[in-house]
């Protein structure tokens, strides 16, 4: 077929305290009597209000999910020999892009069997995952609406996500309550996530209508979100949350931006949003209009970068930099053509990472 047929997540359901119907949306996926729910958690939210609306029985299992680093492949073979040889019949996310990552890698890794990192790459997964529930803490990923869950693979030092429609959610639950806990900084780093996939897009030179459409809006939700008094306004994470999930569907086609956020992320353990927000610090020739209006957006909603984090490493680590992100061939094609490295030279890409 000469057409890609492009799925989307089949149900949601959206509003604050929409979280109190997560009870009923897993009575309706077919079980038995026995059947059990594995549920990640961000480790956040350990001992917090929000696990008491969570509707756990004690057959039940209860990952919480340190987020302190981004998930690695191995991690997710560690989650799945703990689950055993005892399907569950649903796994649930609930948390950020990493939380809800983790699930979904998770729920292919069940029933694909062998090693995760077997599965990243376009298209490796074989067969349904396990029935996927996603619940959204933090938005701007858009991993709750997109058909990939990025793992770090140290052994081969980059970030690549299982991309499948069998990676997709099944069930979304959209609730702005949720995202009211979360920092000043890291909301406004994984918001811009939506804002830099959506720039990166609709800059690049892999276009379509539909995909225009969804970023073009999700660029001016952000904008109407990041350019007003408050940014965490309880209308603004409302908004936030909706910006995410379309951003989530138009996801694919980065430019330059994303490359150099995951050289941060595999070669200084930096999470994606605050790297995505490094990386746009240093690229204003690629995006002039962008990266003066993030940093009217940074200045009015008072977020600081500190700087000086890529300056005096080892010539090592300025290596590691490059290497894993000049690997990313597929975005940079897209943002500056099949010669981007007579742009990005080895001197202009190492220059970058010291001015930040
Ligand atoms: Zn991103």
């Amino acid at each position: 077929m000469n057409f890609r047929n492009i799925k989307n997540v089949p149900y949601y359901v959206f509003g604050k305290g929409a979280i109190r119907a997560l009870g009923d949306l897993l009575k309706n996926v077919p079980h038995s009597e026995n059947g059990r729910v594995v549920f990640c958690i961000d480790a956040f939210f350990k001992g917090r209000d929000l696990i008491n609306l969570i509707p756990t029985g004690k057959k039940d299992i209860i990952f919480y999910i340190d987020t302190k680093d981004e998930p690695k492949n191995t991690d997710i073979d560690y989650l799945r020999d703990q689950v055993g040889s005892e399907l569950p019949y649903c796994v649930v996310g609930i948390g950020g892009g990493i939380t809800m990552d983790v699930a979904k890698a998770l729920s292919n890794l069940l029933t694909n069997g062998g090693q995760a990192a077997q599965y990243q790459g376009w298209d490796l997964v074989k067969g349904q995952g396990i029935y996927k529930i996603g619940i959204p803490t933090l938005s701007g990923t858009g991993s709750e609406s997109s058909r990939t869950c990025v793992l770090t693979d140290e052994a081969r030092g980059i970030k690549l996500g299982m991309n499948s429609d069998f990676t997709m959610f099944d069930q979304l639950i959209m609730d702005p309550d949720l995202s009211v806990t979360v920092s000043r900084d890291q909301y406004f780093y994984t918001g811009m996530d939506t804002y830099f996939h959506c720039v990166e897009s609709l800059r690049g030179s892999y276009r379509n209508v539909v995909v225009d459409a969804l970023s073009e809006k999700a660029v001016e939700m952000c904008r109407q979100i990041f350019l007003s008094a408050d940014m965490m306004s309880d209308e603004n994470r409302e908004k936030m949350m909706i910006a995410s999930y379309l951003g989530g569907c138009a996801a694919g086609n980065v430019g330059v931006i994303h490359p150099v956020s995951a050289g941060l992320s595999i070669a200084l353990k930096m999470h994606h949003g605050i790297a995505n927000c490094y990386a746009m610090n240093v690229l204003e020739e690629f995006y002039p209009a962008e990266y003066a209006e993030y940093q009217t957006m940074m200045t009015k909603q008072k977020v600081k970068l500190p700087k000086g984090i890529g300056a005096n490493l080892s010539n090592e680590k300025y290596q590691q930099l490059l290497n894993s992100s000049v690997i990313h061939e597929k975005p940079l094609t897209n943002a500056l053509g099949k010669d981007f490295r007579k742009i990005l030279t080895d001197e202009k890409m190492i220059s970058l990472f010291k001015r930040m």
